[in-house]
């Protein structure tokens, strides 16, 4: 037995919206027909709410991990003094790490997210992934500029070993690093039916190591003592750098893109014919202040999708929050970045046979935003889930 819904606007995101669409939903949540005001004429006993019904939301890069660290890293002061942040505080009981994981992954639901693409680089989120009424994909993630690749590749594939039955794959951590060799062990781990992703182009002292060797991570190796590589001062940035080196016949995530130009975007096309876009704005304007080129990336007809990356570097694990900040500052309508937090995300994470769209069928989780007034986010809060 269906029950029947309608609010001011349904979004199927596949196709346009519909003024006072009709939801025709099974008991299991999964829909059973999407109808229009017209289709649903004699229908009885159609259950009325304010605001626009969408798809469940989609988080393609989350860190479950750092979630202990809310409000504890200082905003705004460039990446490598985040990075130096996290390395010293990270460390902390493990009950205190895994009851900020629970409190962060109620919140993502409560939030309307029902898939997570999660970067981890323990076992520790495990328990909590298990229990959650959220999907997750785990990126195993890895990194190593320095030190002998086949010992970290065991490690890792113990970590994606442990997290079975959940899906996991041993991604790279970012261009800056990982090392050519890691970089061809991963390659060797990678299978057809796996899922990639690299945090790319985050700060502009990433592309500086790799173009000139100087700059902010040149300074922080340095003070590390790490050697530079022959990757390093190579005249190339380092999107030039690591796309070469990333399995090409796998769906591949490009998260932030802060620093990503025109030339970039070109090179990437030519490279590689598989690569989303992931951008996580309210983290950027935390850790740097700085937004990548949004209009550039989607004139370009690239595959956007929306992440909220951590607790460490965001106020909350909010996507609607994070479309808030794209139509506020990069003018991005609702419309718009309602596929990329919804269909290009469960495309990338290969679940879109069950997510990301309103169509018959699928399950994707059915959220209710009264905050959405002629197309435009007034707030950020007042989510509510029906299924
Ligand atoms: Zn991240």
């Amino acid at each position: 037995m269906e029950a029947y819904i309608t609010a001011d606007w349904i979004y199927p995101v596949k196709t346009p919206p519909i003024k006072n669409g009709v939801l025709g939903v099974n008991e299991d949540g999964s829909i059973h027909v999407v109808l229009s005001a017209d289709e649903a004429k004699g229908i009885e006993n159609i259950k009325h709410y304010d605001g626009v019904i969408v798809p469940g939301f989609i988080n393609t890069h989350c860190h479950l991990e750092l979630s202990h660290l809310r409000g504890k890293i200082a905003e705004k002061t460039g990446l490598t003094t985040f990075i130096k942040q996290i390395l010293s505080q990270r460390q902390q009981p493990e009950e205190a790490i895994i009851s900020a994981m629970q409190a962060a992954d109620a919140a993502m639901y409560e939030n309307g997210i029902v898939a997570v693409g999660d970067i981890s680089n323990l076992l520790i989120s495990k328990s909590v992934k298990l229990n959650s009424k959220v999907y997750y994909h785990t990126f195993v993630e890895v990194f190593g500029f320095n030190r002998p690749s086949e010992p970290i590749i065991a490690a890792a594939i113990e970590i994606k070993e442990g997290f079975n039955p959940l899906t996991a794959s041993i991604v790279p951590h970012a261009p800056y690093s990982v090392s050519p060799s890691l970089f061809n062990e991963i390659e060797k781990v990678t299978s057809v039916d796996d899922i990639s992703s690299i945090h790319n182009q985050e700060t502009l002292g990433e592309n500086e190591l790799f173009e000139t060797g100087t700059g902010k991570f040149a300074d922080f190796f340095a003070e590390l003592g790490i050697a530079q590589n022959e990757a390093h001062n190579c005249g190339e940035n380092s999107m030039k750098y690591h796309l070469p080196k990333l399995s090409k016949t796998v769906n591949t995530l490009l998260v932030h893109n802060t620093f990503s130009s025109k030339a970039d975007v070109d090179f990437a096309k030519q490279e590689h014919q598989k690569l989303y876009w992931c951008l996580c704005p309210n983290a950027n304007i935390y850790i740097e202040n700085n937004l990548p080129d949004v209009d550039l990336l989607k004139n370009e007809g690239l595959k956007i999708t929306l992440g909220t990356d951590s607790l460490a570097s965001n106020h909350q694990l909010n996507i609607l929050a994070e479309m808030k900040t794209l139509q506020d500052q990069k003018a991005i309508s609702f419309e718009e970045s309602l596929k990329w937090a919804t269909l290009n995300g469960a495309e990338f994470l290969r679940i879109d046979a069950q997510y990301g769209s309103f169509e018959k069928g699928k399950k994707p989780g059915i959220i209710l935003i009264d905050i959405v007034k002629d197309g435009v986010i007034e707030k950020e809060t007042t989510i509510k889930r029906l299924f």
